[in-house]
């Protein structure tokens, strides 16, 4: 019986294509510079892995220099490359949300194309996914060539993220990441139009495991995120995650009433016992310097949520392909089979 099914199997897969079992998403921004030595690099890892069948999704998000024609130049030694070109720069959580949406494979890894995310890993994580982990997450210990500014804000960022979030998102976790084919489908199943990957991928759930690495500098070029950028990217990780912080508004608010009220009975009396005489500036601008400034910070933080709602609903979709190429894979295996 067994020998049967095993021969059905074969005659099968000589019909059908085989399955692919890892698609390595690598979403890219102006990176001419860097893609070439990042596809060798690649490469390098993926021949020692002639036995499983792997495809390479290079998302172009829009990219203002060569990066397309630099793509389309890469050859495709062991893995099918898919190329997709996106009709404009729509970021880069758009660009991997594509790169999911058209990924075959059984699992799938998403790759920083400036090498920070170190290629050679891809075994260990593959590995991992085997043993039966739906989501491999990579955790940096030491981010080497970064300012120390950047460190510290990102220690304190992921930390609050932490503390504020209902999903638990893995500390210093990027996006580089494994997610196994049925998480993959949750994800694609989740409809919102702000898209901050590291909570998306978060929220699934399933079989999460931690792997520890120490996350290189960026091999050529410069990074593509201003500080503004980051800043609104962490403002979208908290407000896509979390209503807490209108909670902690609220409660704020409450507690400042309650001061204001003691303080007002404070000064009646005061003004009862001891009269009025006009003085306290600098009390008086104190308080309202503070709680001017707390009230718009308030305002502005309703404004994230109403503006989050507005996109929502406007139901644009998350990306726009223009072109889509593929190709097949030259391995040893295939071109002499
Ligand atoms: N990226 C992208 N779209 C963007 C910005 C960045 O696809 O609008 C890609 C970029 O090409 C790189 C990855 O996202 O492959 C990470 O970017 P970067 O290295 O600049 O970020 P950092 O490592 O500094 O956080
Ligand atoms: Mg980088």
């Amino acid at each position: 019986m067994q020998l049967v099914s095993s021969q059905a199997k074969s005659i099968n897969s000589s019909f059908k294509a085989e399955p692919i079992t890892l698609s390595i998403i690598v979403a890219a921004y102006n990176e001419a510079e860097m893609l070439p030595l990042f596809h060798y690099e690649l490469s390098k890892v993926l021949a020692t892995l002639p036995n499983e069948n792997i495809e390479i999704l290079y998302i172009n998000d829009g990219s203002e220099d060569q990066t397309w024609q630099v793509m389309q130049q890469l050859p495709a030694h062991h893995a099918t490359i898919e190329l997709i070109n996106l009709s404009r720069n729509f970021g880069k959580e758009a660009a991997m949300t594509a790169g999911l949406d058209l990924a075959k494979g059984q699992s799938a890894i998403l790759l920083d194309a400036d090498l920070q995310d170190p290629p050679e890993l891809i075994p260990q994580m593959l590995a991992t996914w085997r043993e039966g982990a739906d989501v491999v997450n990579m955790k940096r210990k030491e981010r080497l060539g970064e300012s120390s500014l950047k460190k510290l804000s990102a220690h304190l960022y992921y930390r609050l993220l932490a503390q504020l979030s209902d999903v638990k998102i893995e500390k210093d976790v990027g996006d580089f990441r494994l997610l196994s084919r049925r998480v993959i489908d949750e994800i694609k199943n989740l409809p919102e139009r702000n898209r901050y990957m590291k909570g998306i991928m978060a929220w699934p759930g399933f079989k999460q495991t931690v792997i520890t690495f120490d996350r290189p500098e960026r091999a050529a070029g410069e990074t593509k995120w201003s500080f503004i950028q980051l800043v609104q990217l962490g403002l979208s990780g908290i407000t896509s995650f979390s209503v807490r912080p209108l909670r902690i508004a609220t409660w704020l608010g409450i507690l400042v009433s309650a001061s204001a009220f003691i303080f007002s009975l404070f000064v009646f009396i005061k003004a009862l016992l001891l009269g009025d005489p006009v003085a306290g500036y600098p009390s008086l601008m104190l308080v309202q310097l503070w709680l001017g400034g707390v009230q718009l910070m308030a305002i502005g933080l309703l404004g994230e949520y109403v503006g989050r709602i507005f996109t929502e609903t406007k139901q644009r979709p998350v990306y726009l392909v223009m072109e889509n190429l593929s190709k097949k894979a030259q391995k040893a295996g295939i071109m002499h089979g």
